[in-house]
């Protein structure tokens, strides 16, 4: 069964196709690339699969389960986490705090237990500490340092990136949308930040998947790349075989 199932999925906006009967596996374990020209839908698809949108037409199965028209808030407790294209955060609240937020929907205690402090509740903060803590060394001395206790607004864009992926992983989920993971990065960061999202998998056992921008990103960690033109899946596969296809040449062409 695999992890993620998208069947025949339709978003319209007004009278523009968003996207247009785009089916889509991804197993667990895998690490997927989208890629595409500006406007080809790809955050519209992470949007559909996160709830923000529904879709007009299609399915959206995750472990066997259909998901569509549940809200994003649902949709993270299923499993699935996100990071935007434009960041998300708290900025002034610090980057621990940032990673200690989402997982407060998975507290037992309820807010009288937290007001009161008490020790069921102080052993479940213990282990939020430590799972922020967890996610946030996969970054090391970028973020597991005096910056874990600085305003998120005084960061760095790419800190701020590393600070929202922090996050997604600590919600618990066990699929990772990734938008753009290394924009605003430079060619040094790119490449860290390539080998910490191969780790997110191997040592994390996450399954991902990333749109983005940087090919040699994508060609280098990707176990197979979906190439989407105007809310169409035009290609799909090995990433050397997909960047060859006249069809996706002409897509970035044709721009
Ligand atoms: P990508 O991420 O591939 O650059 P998007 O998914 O953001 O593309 O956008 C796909 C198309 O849908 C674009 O033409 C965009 O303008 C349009 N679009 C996306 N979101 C909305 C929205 N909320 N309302 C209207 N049009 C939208
Ligand atoms: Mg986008």
């Amino acid at each position: 069964m695999p992890l993620l199932e998208l069947r025949n999925l339709y978003k319209a906006f007004g009278g523009l196709q968003a996207i247009s009967n785009v089916s889509l596996t991804v197993n667990e374990g895998e690490i997927v690339s989208i890629i595409g020209p500006n406007g080809a839908g790809k955050s519209t698809l992470f949007n559909l699969i996160t709830g923000v949108y529904k879709p007009d037409r299609g399915d959206i199965i995750f472990e066997g389960e259909r998901i569509n028209g549940l809200t994003p808030d649902k949709v993270t407790r299923k499993g699935i986490a996100r990071t935007f294209q434009n960041l998300r955060l708290f900025t002034h609240l610090t980057v621990l705090e940032n990673v200690l937020i989402p997982q407060h929907h998975r507290l037992k205690s309820g807010w009288l237990a937290a007001v009161l402090r008490t020790p069921a509740y102080l052993k479940e903060e213990e282990e939020m500490r430590k799972t922020a803590l967890e996610k946030l060394s996969f970054f090391g001395p970028r973020l597991m340092s005096f910056r874990l206790h600085q305003p998120v607004y005084v960061l760095s864009y790419a800190n701020r990136r590393r600070t929202e992926m922090a996050r997604a992983m600590a919600t618990g989920a066990k699929l990772l949308l990734l938008d753009e993971p290394s924009a605003g990065m430079n060619p040094k960061e790119t490449k860290e930040i390539t080998q910490i999202i191969r780790r997110f998998r191997d040592e994390g056992g996450y399954t991902i998947v990333l749109v983005e921008h940087k090919m040699n990103l994508v060609g280098e960690i990707s176990d197979r790349v979906v190439v989407l033109d105007y809310g169409e899946k035009i290609a799909e596969g090995d990433y050397k075989d997909v960047v060859n296809d006249p069809k996706v040449i002409e897509a970035y062409l044709g721009r």
